[in-house]
């Protein structure tokens, strides 16, 4: 597709929408110097004084509209509706999330509700942004759930993150940068990793301790924290015990994503170190699905972790699971949802499959639902978790999502897992250790945010620590200029 851009500078939104429509092509984007560039599909949209218009020529089909600017009017916005008339015309398909390209609809709705009220907020979704009825209510559920928690978190909050990039095999659909351990050179790496990781640890708590933050939760994610041996858990949990105050602590997660990494020994670990929330993820109840994704589990795997789980007394237990999985159906899928309900995990996030050209899935050209059917799979999961008392509670968007679609986390109530709303909302600060993890340091009394990256894989993570224990002074630099 050709994309052509004459006397505005609005390409990153326009690309995005007509990418929600035609996720599979190529968009070139031209600018005023070729305006005599075409192709069979060509997107040309324009702006001068006066006015704002879109013209459309897709597959033989042809579409256009013209607006006035307006002073002081939002020229942005009104292209961009212009250009979904247009494609909404053209495809005759109309998507639920309207123009709401960005990740965080929720962030957006409170901010709205801030500026123009709730009822006002709700219309501006409906008629600007032009989303449908279903994912507004949503929204607006969304934000009253999230404004909750973030009106826990304080000027010197802050939460900690543990990356744990490995996991037992990789998933035909994962784009994380996780090492496989099934692989012996990935393996091998494994222990190196865990002490320099003990050693981010300690030099992060004494960062914390002396500029005096209060920490409100922590995270372990990856990849699959699970994989790591109990005696190796422990490790880093005593590790945490001794270089960080937890008196303040509100929520203690460790991801058991793969139920095979599970077992009693490595949970009793977990509770001996008061962790109370973990996450067993099934994504799936068909083994047939499971085998076809590579999850190199059973289904009787995930339910027999998630119930030993449950008799070891854990406070809170995710499951997730995932919309749009190659060979899944939609009958499958609501089995799936029915299954996780029936088991009653204090929270169910449902993903939608995100289509990452680094995945093994992408990659062989795997085919999956489209977008109608993902979003009727998870049309079934709001209307069967809502029934079933659940929540939502978080939620946020992906790029290149099947049918556009969202992550949605629903909770029994008072069940919520703060970290997902406090590091998705970006409420404070959030110090993360290991390879691939983001520091951000959020401004104290504002909305700033500096991010600190540390070295993706773990190789570099280990032969470069040292230039990471540099960056990391950037904390207190940070702290001490606010
Ligand atoms: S368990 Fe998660 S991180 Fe690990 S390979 Fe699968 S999708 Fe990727």
């Amino acid at each position: 597709m050709i994309l052509k851009i004459i006397g505005h500078a609005f390409h990153y939104e326009m690309e995005n929408l007509c990418r929600i429509f035609y996720p599979n092509d190529k968009i070139e984007k031209v600018y005023e110097q070729a305006e005599t560039a075409c192709d069979e599909r060509t997107v040309e949209t324009f702006m001068n004084e006066t006015q704002v218009s879109v013209l459309c020529r897709i597959d033989g089909a042809s579409a256009c509209r013209k607006a006035q600017r307006e002073q002081g009017g939002d020229d942005e916005l009104l292209m961009a509706q212009l250009l979904f008339a247009c494609l909404v015309e053209i495809t005759g398909y109309r998507p639920s999330w309207g123009i709401v390209t960005g990740v965080r609809p929720s962030k957006l709705m409170i901010k709205l509700e801030n500026e123009y009220g709730k009822q006002g907020a709700r219309d501006y979704f409906s008629n600007q942004l032009l989303v449908n009825d279903e994912k507004t209510n949503l929204t607006c559920s969304v934000a009253e759930a999230e404004s909750k928690i973030i009106s826990l978190s304080k000027p010197e909050s802050y939460s900690l993150y543990v990356s744990i990039p490995f996991c037992p095999s990789r998933c035909s659909y994962c784009s994380f940068v996780s090492h496989s351990i099934s692989n012996a050179n990935a393996k091998r790496l494994v222990p190196q990793y865990l002490e320099k990781l003990l050693e981010e640890l300690e030099i992060t708590g004494a960062i914390a301790s002396e500029l005096g933050l209060k920490l409100e939760s922590i995270y372990f994610g990856g990849g699959t924290p699970s994989v790591l041996e109990a005696s190796q858990l422990d490790a880093l949990l005593t590790q945490i015990e001794n270089h960080f105050d937890l008196s303040h602590l509100r929520e203690y997660t460790v991801e058991c994503g793969r139920p095979d990494t599970v077992t009693v020994q490595k949970l009793r670990t977990l509770k001996n170190h008061n962790v109370g929330r973990i996450s067993i993820n099934p994504q799936t109840f068909s083994q047939q699905v499971l085998d076809v994704i590579g999850r190199n589990h059973s289904v009787e795997q995930a339910v027999s972790a998630y119930k030993l789980a449950r008799s070891l007394g854990f406070e809170s237990i995710n499951m997730d699971l995932i919309a749009g999985l190659e060979s899944d159906t939609y009958e499958g899928f609501c089995e799936s949802v029915d299954t996780a309900v029936t088991l009653a995990p204090d929270n169910i996030t449902i993903h939608s499959l995100a289509l990452k050209r680094s995945s093994q899935m992408v990659a062989d050209g795997a085919q999956v639902a489209d977008g109608n059917e993902a979003a009727k799979m998870l049309a079934y999961a709001q209307q069967r978790l809502t029934g079933a008392k659940y929540e939502p509670y978080y939620m946020y968007r992906q790029s290149k999502c099947v049918g556009n679609l969202e992550n949605v986390g629903w909770a029994k109530q008072g069940k919520e897992c703060l970290y997902n709303v406090f590091m998705m909302e970006e409420c404070h600060t959030v110090l993360a250790v290991g390879a691939g993890a983001v520091t951000r340091l959020k401004q104290p009394e504002g909305d700033y945010i500096e991010r600190i990256f540390n070295f993706k894989y773990p190789y570099e993570y280990i032969s470069r620590f040292d230039e990471l224990v540099q960056r990391k002074s950037r904390i207190n630099s940070f702290y001490s200029s606010y």
